[in-house]
């Protein structure tokens, strides 16, 4: 390993500790971040007070397509995308500034928190690897997660086109973690994605940035 300087690497705890505050498995600190497996879990014992957990994990890609998570994940991506397309955000902090404010936004509706932190991340890789992709809905005209191979021609999202069963369950008010593999709640608020289209800009950017924003038809 090249030596590197007491700066580099306290910008690395200081990165690795700002992950764990939200949630960030081992795994992705080792994805993340430069320090030492054993560095990385006496840090998240000190941010979390206890150890981290153990396991795989998830990942699963039909978890991003099921209706509920679909919606959260579409959200998670598209502001993503805008910071790291638009604000010209690196993927660290289009990683954590986007989850921040995925949390606000649950928060700010009353919903709860479906996409885990190591969700988020592992939908970011997802994307990378060309397995998912934004699709346009041609109702809403948000853009919303779909499988690469899927169709893109007169696709509909979630929040327009919610499951007949949707809000018929008992789970209002718990929380999914990325342990479970639910694919559906009762919280989610259909107007996240209305809300999607309409809080960061679309209209004013040139059509090839628009494929990265959040979409709404200029
Ligand atoms: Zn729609």
């Amino acid at each position: 390993m090249t030596k590197r300087s007491i700066a580099e690497d306290a910008q690395d705890v200081m990165r690795a500790a700002a992950l764990i505050e939200l949630g960030a498995r081992i795994q992705v600190l080792e994805s993340e971040v430069n320090l030492s497996r054993d560095r990385m879990i006496r840090l998240y014992q000190e941010v979390k007070g206890v150890s981290p957990p153990k396991g795989m994990l998830p990942f699963s890609v039909d978890w991003f397509l099921t209706w509920a998570p679909n919606i959260h994940a579409s959200l998670f991506y598209n502001i993503y995308r805008f910071l790291t397309d638009l604000a010209g955000c690196s993927h660290f902090d289009a990683l954590t500034k986007g989850y921040t404010l995925y949390l606000e936004h649950c928060e700010r509706h009353d919903s709860y928190v479906l996409l885990s932190f190591t969700r988020a991340w592992t939908l970011v890789r997802f994307f990378n690897a060309g397995i998912l992709q934004l699709t346009r809905c041609c109702s809403c005209t948000g853009k919303f997660v779909t499988r690469r191979q899927d169709t893109a021609h007169n696709a509909i999202c979630g929040s327009c086109q919610p499951p007949s069963r949707a809000g018929k369950s008992a789970k209002a008010g718990s929380r999914i973690t990325e342990d479970e593999g639910a694919g559906e709640c009762t919280t989610v608020q259909p107007e996240v994605m209305d809300e999607m289209n309409s809080t960061l800009p679309g209209g004013d950017v040139k059509p090839e940035q628009q494929e990265a924003s959040y979409g709404q038809a200029a």
